[in-house]
Formats: C-alpha cells, structure tokens, sequence
C-alpha cells in the first residue's frame, strides 16, 4: 500500500506506510492517504464479528501498514489494545472490549447508543490512536537505531494522551508546552505527576498561542529541527487516523447481527480527525448511514455541511468553551475529505485550501459566485451536522443523568444532542463518548450540582508530586533546553 498527498504534484512519489509514520505533513504541504481504499468484503466483515478487539485492529491495520512484517503488527496490536491500559471502563461494562457499546434507548424513534472511547490511561478518545503509535515508533525507531524527539503544544487532551503513550518508550523523548495556570487541574496533574526521565513538561507564561507560537518558531528552523531530530504527534498523522478506523468497525459489528443492516455514527468533532476515520471506515465498504459531525460553538464543521461554505475562523471569532477539545479556528484533517470530495484532484485541493490560506476559506455551493459545485456530492459521502451550545450540554448532561443513570462528559453530550436530531427507525445511532465526565468536572458540578465520579486510581491526582519547569516565551531558551537533554 503507498500513500499519496492530497496536494501531490508530479514531483511527488508515493511513500510506504512506514516512511509517513514518523511524520506529519508531506513536503508538498498536503496530507497523507492511501493510494486507494482497501476493501472490506461480506465475508470478512461476517469473519470479524468473532474477533478481539486487538485481532480486528491487527486485521485492519495490516492492510494499511503492509511493510510491516505480520507477526510484529500482530505483536503491535495485541500489547496495545489490552484490558489493562483500557481499564477505566464503567463499573458495569468490561475492559476487555476495549470499547463497550451500551444501548441508552430504544423506541420507535430508533435505538440510539454510546461507544465508550475513554477508558485508556487519560480518559479520552485520543488514547485509542496514540497508544498504538507510542508502540510503533518505538519499533520502527528501534529497527533504524534511531531517535525522536517529539516537541507539541496542548491545551490539555493531546499533551497528556502522547506523553502516556510515550513514557518509557526506548529513543523517544516528549517536550510538551502548555500554558501556565490554564488547564484544569485534573489535566495539569494528569501531565505533571509523569516522572518518567524521557518526558519533559514545560509550563509556558503565557497562553496556548503563545506555546504554539513556540513550537512553530522551533519547527522553522530546520537545521535545529533536523540535529535535534524534532518530530510531532499531532492529529494529521496518518497512522492516528487510521489507528481511529478500527473503532468504527468495532461498533458496527457490537450494534449489528448481520451484514445487511446499516448504522448511523455521531461524532463529537474538532479537527476533523475522528470523523474523517469514519469516512475511510465507509469507504472500506463498513455499512455505514450517516456520519454526523457534532460541533459546539466553533461550528466550522457545521456551517460547511449545512452551507458549502468552508470558513477557518480568527482568533477573536474562536470561542473558549465547556468541551475545550472541540474549540478549533480551522479543522485540519478536513483537507483528506475535501480530496475525495473533489475526486481526488490535488491541482483542484490545491487551488482550494491556497484560497484558504489567502481568503480564509472556500464556498463550494454552486451558488453564482462561488469556488464549485461539489458540494451536491457531499450527501453521497454520508456526512450530515449539527451543532450545540453551553446550554445544551448543561441540559443534555441532566437528561441523560436522569433517563439513563449515567453521567456523560461535555463533548460527548454535543454529540448525544446533535444525534437525537438524526435519529431514524431501523438505523441503530452510535455517539461515540470522547471523554469521561471526571475530566471535565467543573461543568459537570454546574449542570447535576455534584461531582462526576472518578475511576479508581485517579482519586488524589492533584496531590501528587509534579514535575515540571515554568519559561517565558523566550524560543532561544526552549531550544537550549532542548539540547541539554538530548545531548545531541
Ligand atoms: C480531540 C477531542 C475531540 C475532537 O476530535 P477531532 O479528531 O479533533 O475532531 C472531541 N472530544 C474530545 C474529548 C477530544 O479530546
């Protein structure tokens, strides 16, 4: 299997799975997919309904990563996907399926149910994708005898998913910035009680821009970049994306009893990096309906599939909210669904996101005036949207309290709104739960008036012992720092 970049011109050469791995963007600016989508058959597909939740991911990453020999991704699957690393599943469900399905309601509007995400080390959907790549990295690093240094900015979920996924690991160090003081202190915890030699916290005066600012400063200088061997772990990587697939193959087959029954996926999204494993998992030919992407406020996503109209917001126009991993200016996968949208035309991918770049967006109505037409062609693909606010999450968050006796975090509950609007008969509904409450506890004190439980183990996070260094937003400094502790 190659990869193509969604921007390839002539010049650019397919590249294996293992040679994209360690990266992000490819040279041309684009992202990474697959050369054509593998396809999943009837009978297959009837094969997995048996499966592990490791074997269906060894079963589907094999044929993506088909340069890795099939014993070392079998060994890479099932170290990854275990009931031990995804242990904080409800009391009432199981760790060894990885991610429990649990029905929230059935009627004649239809059935709709939850996915749970969250039960990996930090208690959020991004675990599902950067537990697998810690692994990875560390076998590809360690085939090459080489080393990476990874060096991000978060604002709480990413940061602490990659360093849980990285601590420990042989040739990999993490040199995460965040902003000083503004994370909760659930978060901040969760990253600074880390005391792993190979995983550096620097907490920045300053706000999150201000850290990717940083990053961004580093990442241009790329003499810097390349004696330092500086990589990230950000959420256009393709192997995150596709790590995401295998989950989407998990619900249908939980929710499903045969192959001609379809379901529906809510999906509670901001950079677009979720949904966009769901339309790969489509495109595979998994019986999916509908892909309803759920935003909050920052309703990017929302405006563009309910208008064609791509619009990246500013600064100013982008707004801090209750579901804080859902807050983007601009949805970076997105540019991965526009090539297919587009029939995989990367001069046309190009001429669009160039406009993105110099006009700040892109209107693909038809309507007199606009960039195209192809957004006629956008239902074919599935994708619907909606959007939800404080308020609904505050009333979502009690209803399903109330009617089913769980309690549910921030993101999820825009996306348990959002899919209520979608419910259809015969068509089972999964919202995948992207976090659990206790990471986001202050909203929920605000709508049930009481704490949201937390998992054992997490009980006294603050009151660890933190390690971490404070900066300025000095960039000079930040490399300094970087080099004493590579040595390189
Ligand atoms: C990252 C995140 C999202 C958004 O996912 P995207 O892949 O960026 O669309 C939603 N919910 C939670 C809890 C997250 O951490």
């Amino acid at each position: 299997m190659q990869y193509v970049s969604t921007r390839a011109t002539k010049a650019s050469a397919p590249q294996p799975f293992s040679s994209i791995l360690l990266g992000g963007l490819a040279p041309d600016g684009g992202l990474y997919l697959p050369a054509e989508y593998p396809q999943v058959s009837g009978e297959e597909l009837d094969a997995w309904r048996t499966l592990s939740y490791a074997s269906l991911a060894y079963e589907i990453l094999r044929k993506f990563a088909t340069d890795i020999p099939d014993a070392d991704l079998r060994a890479l699957t099932a170290k990854t996907y275990t009931a031990e690393v995804y242990r904080n599943a409800r009391a009432s469900e199981s760790s060894a399926d990885i991610t429990p399905l649990r029905v929230l309601e059935q009627n004649g509007d239809g059935t709709l149910l939850l996915q749970a995400l969250s039960n990996g080390p930090t208690l959020a959907f991004k675990d599902m994708a950067m537990q697998l790549l810690g692994n990875l990295f560390e076998y590809e690093l360690a085939k090459e005898g080489a080393e990476l240094n990874i060096f991000g900015a978060t604002s709480g979920d990413t940061g602490s998913a990659a360093e849980y996924a990285m601590r420990g690991k042989q040739g990999i160090r993490v040199f995460m910035l965040s902003p000083l003081d503004k994370m909760s202190a659930f978060q901040s915890a969760q990253m600074f009680s880390l005391q792993d030699p190979n995983i550096f916290n620097i907490a920045v005066a300053g706000v999150f821009d201000d850290c990717q600012d940083m990053v961004k400063a580093v990442s241009n200088d790329l003499p810097y970049k390349l004696t330092q061997k500086i990589g990230t772990v950000n959420s256009i990587n393709w192997a995150r994306v596709v790590a995401q697939v295998v989950y989407y193959f998990r619900g249908y087959l939980a929710a499903t009893t045969d192959n001609s029954q379809k379901v529906s996926f809510t999906v509670p999204s901001g950079n677009f990096g979720n949904i966009c494993a769901g339309h790969i998992a489509r495109m595979m030919g998994c019986p999916i309906d509908k892909l309803v992407a759920a935003t909050n406020e920052n309703d990017v996503l929302d405006e563009f599939f309910r208008t064609g109209v791509y619009r990246v917001r500013k600064p100013l126009e982008t707004y801090h909210t209750s579901s804080p991993s859902m807050d983007i200016s601009k949805a970076s996968n997105f540019e991965r669904f526009i090539y297919d949208l587009v029939g995989r035309d990367s001069g046309r991918v190009r001429d669009l996101f160039h406009k993105v770049e110099t006009a700040g967006g892109f209107d693909l109505s038809g309507k007199l005036g606009s960039d195209g037409d192809e957004w006629a062609q956008v239902s074919q693909y599935g994708f619907c949207s909606g959007k939800s606010t404080h308020q609904d999450r505050l009333a979502t968050i009690r209803d399903v309290q109330d009617d089913y006796g769980i309690t549910i975090d921030t993101h999820t509950a825009d996306g348990v709104k959002v899919a209520r609007e979608y419910m259809q008969p015969g068509v089972p509904m999964i919202v995948l739960e992207t976090a659990l409450a206790a990471k986001f506890n202050e909203t929920i004190l605000e709508a049930l008036g009481m704490d949201a439980e937390r998992p054992p183990g997490f009980e006294d996070i603050e009151s660890l012992p933190q390690k971490f260094i404070v900066m300025d937003t000095d960039v000079e400094k930040m490399k300094r720092f970087i080099t004493t502790h590579t040595g390189l």
